[in-house]
């Protein structure tokens, strides 16, 4: 029996901290779906290939071979991790991410991975379409500053300069096209905890999810996660 476990939330939420400290400690493999989106905008924009173009977007996506090594992201064997990180991606990601047709290629996926193995995965529509049936959902939110706050910190960590302005700016934006998309918006589903970690160490947020994952797992009794 497979487990898998789903995180959504807005943009710089810290879904992908939390999932990676989770999958260690579980044993799951961690899918990083913003990547699988940041990937084909990357390699979008090296090719001139603008989100109208939807035709373009897709034979292009179609073209791509990725995969997860832990927290890394391959694409046609290139380490593309740090690249998808800059600002120039994120501040398109969400324009491309809209294009439903690009959607569905990504969400099958993300649906054959879950299906071959135990998986904690993070983005803005696991709970309510990738994995609809995942018996752990969550739905991490921050005040948009205390995001904007925190990435700043990670990408100056990159040495990737960063205005806070500018990024509260990103933030809001990608938040508002997430959210207000036809093609799967982010919205919380009915069934997803929600956390709000805007006052909460990511060692809290960690032992909140990680209590809910031991219930599931002595409730189930599927010791072999553990
Ligand atoms: O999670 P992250 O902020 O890296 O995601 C980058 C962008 O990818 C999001 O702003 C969103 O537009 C898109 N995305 C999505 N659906 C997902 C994951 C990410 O639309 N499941």
């Amino acid at each position: 029996m497979n487990i898998s476990v789903a995180i959504d939330g807005p943009a710089a939420s810290g879904k992908s901290t939390i999932a990676n400290i989770i999958a260690h400690r579980f044993n799951l493999v961690y899918i990083n779906t913003g990547f699988m989106y940041r990937a084909v905008t990357l390699m979008c924009m090296r090719k001139n290939i603008i989100y109208t173009d939807v035709k373009g977007v897709c034979k292009m996506t179609k073209s791509l071979d990725i995969r997860f090594q832990k927290d890394r992201i391959l694409v046609d064997g290139e380490d593309i991790t740090d690249s998808i990180k800059h600002p120039k991606v994120s501040s398109s990601v969400s324009n491309y991410a809209a294009i439903s047709e690009l959607r569905k290629l990504l969400v099958n996926q993300q649906q054959k991975m879950a299906s071959e193995y135990n998986v904690i995965m993070d983005g803005r529509d696991i709970s309510t379409v990738v994995l609809k049936d995942a018996p752990l959902k969550f739905f991490l939110t921050a005040s948009a500053s205390e995001r904007a706050r925190r990435r700043c910190i990670e990408l100056n960590e990159k040495n990737i300069p960063a205005e806070y302005d500018k990024i509260l700016d990103d933030i809001l934006k990608r938040d508002y096209i997430d959210s207000h998309r036809a093609a799967s918006p982010l919205v919380k589903s009915e069934d997803a905890i929600e956390i709000d970690s805007s006052n909460l160490s990511i060692s809290e947020v960690v032992e909140i999810i990680s209590n809910y994952i031991m219930k599931y797992i002595e409730k189930h009794n599927l010791k072999s996660l553990r």
